[in-house]
Order: C-alpha cells, then structure tokens, then sequence
C-alpha cells in the first residue's frame, strides 16, 4: 500500500484474483468481439455470469457491431461480482519491432478507462496487467507504461474534479506482482 499522491489518489499492487476485488470498477482484458476469451476475461464472464456477456452483446448490436477497437474503454454491470462495473478495454497484441505502437495503445487502454470510471462516479478501480498474458506484452516493459498512465489519468480527472480513492494493480503471479509493486513504488 502506498501513501496517497498529492491528488489525494492511493495507487496500489496487490497479489490477487481481479473478480474478487470490492471496488467500485473492474477493468477487464477484452478482446475486440466483447464475447469473451481466456484469462481474466474468461473469469470476469464466468464469475460474474451472464448479465456481462448479455450487455456486452447489446453494445455488438448498436455502437460498437464491429467490435472494441484497441484502446478503447465500454462500461457494463458486474452482474454477481462484488465490483459495481465492469470497464472493458482491448489491450495490444504485443507484436516484436512494434513496441511503441503497443506502449500507445496500452497506455490507451488505462486512459480511457479510468475516463469511463470517473464519468461514472467511480473512486475506487482495480486494474490486472493488460495484455501481459494471451496478449504476449513482456511485464517488464507493461508496468512502467501502466503505471504512468494512470499516474497521467488520476491527475487529469482530478483537474475535471474528480478524485479517485484508489487505483489498484491486481497481479496474478508473484512474478507480475514484483514488477507492478516496484512501478508503483517508484
Ligand atoms: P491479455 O489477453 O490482455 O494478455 P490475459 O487475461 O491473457 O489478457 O492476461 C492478462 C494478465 O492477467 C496476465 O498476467 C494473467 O496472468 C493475469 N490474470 C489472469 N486471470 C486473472 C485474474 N482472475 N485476476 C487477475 N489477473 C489475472
């Protein structure tokens, strides 16, 4: 646990299972159908049962027909899960030779979905590593564009008025953990 920064926003990394977390929003690892897949995604699907894959096959039937583009951010229910949302983002697919193109999108990714939880009220949001896993991004080059990222999204919505509680790292493996805690302590 780290003391809050000067916006008053405690940015954490703690070792976990993200759909178990009691925050006001999840960030999901999607992929562009909306319809699930693996990892979290698949656990967010299965944990938090049908009402999610429900809403996210209403967003395939109006704003979004042709899919999540990467780096973007769509908010759903939760269904049975304890968070109150859940903001899906597409992460990149970590390609070799492309990696400032992925650090953009990646970087997107947090940006935009900590602007969709602020929209929604939300102060407390729990991140996992995105695309660090089926996705190929190596963590160690993940957590530093992460982390700076939402360092960058806190302070813009706490110039917009918002003040987020906390916005917490959720890292599955040790190893993941080791890299994200040491980002954020930094
Ligand atoms: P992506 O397709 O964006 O790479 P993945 O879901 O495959 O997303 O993996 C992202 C990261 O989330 C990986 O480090 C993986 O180990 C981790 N992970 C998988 N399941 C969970 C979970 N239930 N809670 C938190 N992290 C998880």
């Amino acid at each position: 646990m780290n003391a809050p920064d000067e916006t008053g926003t405690a940015l954490t990394a703690v070792r976990g299972d993200i759909t178990e977390q009691q925050v006001d929003a999840i960030v999901n690892a999607a992929n562009s159908s909306l319809l699930g897949g693996g990892g979290v995604d698949g656990a967010i699907h299965r944990k938090g049962g049908p009402e999610i894959l429900a809403a996210c096959r209403r967003l395939r039937a109006g704003h979004y027909g042709r899919g999540l583009p990467p780096g973007r951010a769509v908010v759903t229910t939760a269904g049975r899960l304890p968070a109150r949302c859940v903001v899906h983002t597409v992460g990149p697919v970590w390609t070799p030779g492309r990696a400032e193109e992925a650090a953009e999108v990646l970087a997107s990714c947090h940006t935009q979905a900590l602007r969709a939880a602020a929209e929604l009220g939300a102060r407390t949001v729990a991140f996992p590593a995105i695309s660090t896993g089926i996705f190929g991004y190596p963590v160690d080059a993940a957590a530093p564009v992460a982390v700076a990222a939402v360092r960058a999204a806190v302070h813009e919505a706490a110039g917009r008025g918002h003040v987020f509680e906390e916005v917490r790292f959720v890292l599955f493996s040790e190893e993941s953990y080791d890299i994200y805690a040491a980002e954020v302590a930094r």
